[in-house]
């Protein structure tokens, strides 16, 4: 290989460039970037606007000077790409320039879904993903902002919710679905994390989706499928991702949701690649693949990716949606997939302050939701991936101590030891 493009400076195409440059130290590597940032990490976003973060710890991996510098790459900032032609191997820019490559890695992450909302107004909406994103926002809390309606109870939703209430904004959540992260939580949990939202000050309006939108002088009204509606002077909206993936003609590169890869991180397209939030990655759970956007995903694949691009033969092994969210003086940690059937473990501690459920599928944990311990979901997280990945070890030794060090996990291991699902 003597060439290769990286479209996207973000968690994966750092992580590309990076395993790219230590199996080919000869190599030109072109990294297109459509902002003049260093590679930003998402997550943390919310922890700036909130002021819990200077701007400048929003870019965990260095700055671009120092990558530049670091992994000899030559990044082409404030320079998206326009087009890939997947046949020529080809990167199209705004101009029209064309450049052929041995190898290009799609790494252009993902970005807010905007629903077509009837009257969706052009000022005073928020989104949250990049950092122009979190200034934005910011923005508008310094310039005073008397109310805030954040729709989609989504893990960004809530640290939305989070960032606005440090600023002590009046803040309302609303939700099409009966409850707070609805693809992982259960409902005995989310009525304990309900009641304390509400405790703080937080209002909810579950089971009802946006019918249409209207600016007026002094807000936005927003109008609910129920007949109800509420006024608010901004709107956040929080309604999922998209993989942006525009610039592929899905006529030439094969794509679902996002672009389809196996798992050594190849497209439809030989020597083509495609890591993070915009490619489908292996969900192990139920053997699929579905676009997971998260970061120890974009580490990894890009790894893979920039490795295989040059000459290696890595995989990615698969994954499944975990995550662990601090939030108003919370911590729920919800693994796997709440739509799994089966038996339900629970267990509260005596003191009431803890709740663990887990739901038992085919033998084996389907999902797990934590309230208020997160010291032990990697632990738990790793030994339900091996589990899934068919492995009957139990607990390693320090896995274990960990464990057992801890007043839940010794709980869980009575309540596993006396289930279907463990052998610890
Ligand atoms: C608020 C929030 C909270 C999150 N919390 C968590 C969490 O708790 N745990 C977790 O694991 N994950 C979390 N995530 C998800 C995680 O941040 C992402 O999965 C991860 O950052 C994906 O990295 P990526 O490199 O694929 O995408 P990105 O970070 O989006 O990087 C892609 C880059 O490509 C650029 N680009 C796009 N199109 C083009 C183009 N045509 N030309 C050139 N450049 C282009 C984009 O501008 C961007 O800079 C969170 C995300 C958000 C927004």
């Amino acid at each position: 290989m003597k060439n290769a493009a990286i479209i996207g400076f973000g968690c994966a195409g750092y992580h590309a460039a990076k395993a790219l440059r230590e199996k080919c130290p000869a190599c030109d590597i072109h990294v297109y970037s459509n902002t003049h940032e260093a590679p930003a990490n998402p997550m943390l976003t919310t922890y700036y606007v909130a002021g819990k973060l200077p701007r400048s710890g929003v870019f965990p991996l260095g700055t671009k000077e120092e990558i530049v510098s670091s992994l000899n790459i030559r990044l082409h900032e404030d320079t998206p790409v326009k087009r890939v032609l997947a046949e020529k191997r080809a990167v199209v820019l705004e101009d029209g320039t064309e450049t052929v490559y041995d190898e290009i890695i799609l790494a252009s992450g993902s970005h807010p879904f905007m629903p077509p909302i009837k009257g969706l107004p052009k000022r005073n909406v928020y989104v949250m993903r990049t950092v122009d994103d979190a200034d934005l926002l910011l923005n508008a809390i310094h310039g005073g902002i008397s109310s805030a309606l954040v729709i989609g109870a989504s893990w960004v939703g809530i640290k939305v919710v989070e960032a606005l209430a440090a600023h002590q904004v009046p803040t309302t959540m609303a939700d099409m679905a009966p409850r707070i992260f609805p693809t992982a939580i259960l409902p005995d949990v989310a009525d304990v994390i309900h009641a304390r939202l509400e405790a703080k000050g937080i209002s909810l309006l579950f089971g009802r989706g946006i019918d249409s939108m209207e600016e007026q002088e002094d807000g936005i009204v927003c109008r609910f499928s129920d007949g109800t509606s509420i006024k608010t002077q901004i709107v956040a909206l929080c309604l999922g991702l998209r993989p942006s993936i525009s610039y592929l003609d899905p006529a030439e590169i094969k794509i679902n949701r996002g672009v389809v890869v196996d798992m050594k991180m190849r497209t439809s397209v030989p020597h083509i690649y495609a890591v993070g939030d915009c490619c489908e990655a292996k969900e192990i759970i139920h053997d699929q693949y579905v676009v997971v956007n998260l970061w120890a995903n974009a580490v990894r694949q890009g790894t893979v990716a920039g490795s295989n691009a040059a000459g290696g033969d890595e995989s990615f092994q698969g994954n499944f949606t975990h995550n662990i969210t601090h939030f108003l003086g919370m911590d729920f940690i919800g693994i796997g997939d709440n739509r799994a059937q089966g038996d339900i473990l629970a267990y509260e501690s005596p003191s009431g302050d803890v709740m663990f459920r887990a739901i038992i599928e085919n033998g084996k944990i389907a999902c797990i939701n934590i309230l208020d311990n997160y010291k032990i979901s990697g632990v738990l997280k790793n030994y339900m991936i091996k589990r899934v990945l068919g492995s009957d070890e139990p607990f390693d030794d320090k896995s274990r101590v960990r464990i057992m060090e801890d007043p839940l996990g010794r709980a869980l291991v009575d309540l596993l030891e006396t289930s279907a699902a463990s052998d610890i």
